[in-house]
């Protein structure tokens, strides 16, 4: 576990951290601390309470120390949805440059502007505001925005909520292209995923405690072998409810090619396709069809689904397991409005266990584990909650008995695939019940009914 003294970080903030009494870095600083220092872009997914706020000024506070502070040229900005988080966060910002010269002016409506004025005068590295009152300051001259080397917008979805949008926009518009920008939101709504995308550059994504798109997605993992996919896809979709845009994601154009024409005829919908080999063109129209809704069924490869910014799905399939959380988060946070929830539904072959496995330990949450009913599995003991948990796998797993020679064979090849000659289920030995009778834990005599001896 790293300490605030492992970063490369300037004693006067580690000394004000100290004082503050912060020990060791919580989750989201561990995460969105260090890359910050290196000058990348963040997404930041926490909620309030989280320690989101020292996440972002930490860093800040250490890069500003390196620079001069200027009258009306505030170096680093915080735009939050309330006056009440405005003022928290100013007052963190004081804490924790209390060692430093560099001074934190809040801005919000509602108070005398004046006062805010002469904060700017007096030499502002760090403005926290509210989007109105900065817009106002903004318009009667003095106070720019053209030296900005930090921008973060904290609390994202509120600030969505509270329709502050256009006015984000136009204070993004006085910043200058050169800068950092860090946005922290608990949930990743269609509208903020397409205001991430415009404002950040490269972003890397922080995510702890609650995933973004938790709150309004139903994530689920289907353990299935690789080569049932398709038809427990099929299966599944077919019982779905609330189908209304769909996005399959696959590894290959083949398998883009195979599973399209089967979801389609499953779903009675029309499916496009998006792969590299497609022309431009098709793929432009393809691409628009779906955004506007008039398709609604797409099958898409990884690397041609790269740019696709589309939001707001009923539901998004992992046809693979992706090889990165980044890339499982992103996709999942594709589906849930904020008025309907979606689904994400990820097929896992055993081959693809240990992915998922890292996956749900880096999310810091388990998917629930979803065994089809009815479905012909061709391999009984592929019921990812045995497999996808090893510590129940000791009570539950059976030894796989090869049906022509009775040989006892492992699950899976050393080569981690699945093997496929196996009893059919009412053959396989029942694993020995560890419940004990009842008649006998009644017969059993309690401690204080055993004779004392002596
Ligand atoms: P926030 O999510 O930024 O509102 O922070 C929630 C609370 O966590 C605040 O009261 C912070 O003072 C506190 N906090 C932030 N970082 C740490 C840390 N590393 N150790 C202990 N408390 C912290």
């Amino acid at each position: 576990m790293l300490n605030f003294q492992d970063l490369p970080i300037s004693p006067k903030v580690l000394d004000a951290i100290e004082v503050v009494g912060y020990e060791k870095p919580l989750p989201i600083q561990e995460l969105a601390i260090p890359p910050t220092l290196e000058g990348r872009d963040i997404v930041g997914c926490a909620q309030t309470g989280t320690g989101k706020t020292a996440a972002f000024l930490i860093p800040i506070i250490d890069g500003l120390l390196a620079g001069k502070s200027r009258r009306y040229r505030p170096r680093a900005l915080v735009l939050a949805p309330t006056r009440e988080l405005a003022q928290q966060v100013a007052d963190h910002a004081h804490e924790l440059a209390q060692f430093t010269n560099i001074k934190t002016v809040c801005v919000y409506g509602g108070v005398d502007p004046g006062e805010q004025e002469v904060g700017f005068q007096q030499g502002c590295d760090i403005i926290v505001a509210t989007p109105g009152r900065l817009l106002d300051h903004l318009s009667k001259g003095g106070l720019r925005l053209n030296e900005v080397e930090y921008f973060v917008i904290d609390e994202a979805d509120r600030m969505l909520d509270a329709g502050f949008l256009p006015d984000v926009r136009r204070i993004v518009d006085e910043l200058p292209a050169r800068r950092q920008t860090l946005l922290f939101s608990a949930t990743m709504p269609q509208e903020m995923a397409k205001l991430a995308h415009s404002i950040l550059s490269d972003p890397i994504r922080c995510q702890v405690g609650e995933v973004s798109s938790r709150d309004t997605v139903d994530e689920r993992f289907y353990p299935v072998p690789e080569h049932q996919k398709t038809e427990l896809l099929a299966w599944v979709l077919k019982e779905e409810p609330g189908l209304d845009r769909v996005l399959a994601f696959v590894r290959t154009r083949a398998k883009a090619r195979e599973l399209a024409p089967v979801l389609a005829q499953a779903l009675h919908m029309e499916a496009g396709q998006l792969h590299a080999e497609m022309p431009q063109e098709e793929r432009n129209e393809t691409i628009a069809a779906f955004r506007d809704g008039s398709l609604k069924l797409l099958v898409a490869t990884d690397v041609a689904s790269r740019g696709l910014d589309i939001t707001g799905l009923s539901h998004v399939i992992n046809y693979d397991v992706p090889n990165t959380t980044d890339d499982y988060i992103h996709r999942t946070g594709r589906t849930g409005r904020v008025d309907r929830s979606g689904v994400a539904i990820t097929l896992i072959a055993p081959r693809e266990l240990n992915l998922a496995t890292a996956i749900e330990a880096e999310m810091r949450h388990t998917v629930p584990t979803k065994r089809v009913a009815g479905f012909n599995y061709e391999m009984d003991e592929y019921d990812g909650s045995v497999l996808l948990r090893p510590q129940r796998r000791k009570q539950t797993a059976q030894p796989f008995v090869d049906r022509k020679t009775g040989k006892k064979e492992k699950p899976f090849t050393s080569s981690g695939h699945l093997r496929r000659k196996f009893r059919p289920e009412e053959e396989v030995e029942k694993p020995k019940s560890k419940k004990r009778s009842l008649k006998k834990l009644l017969n059993k005599k309690l401690p204080h009914q055993r004779k004392r001896k002596g």
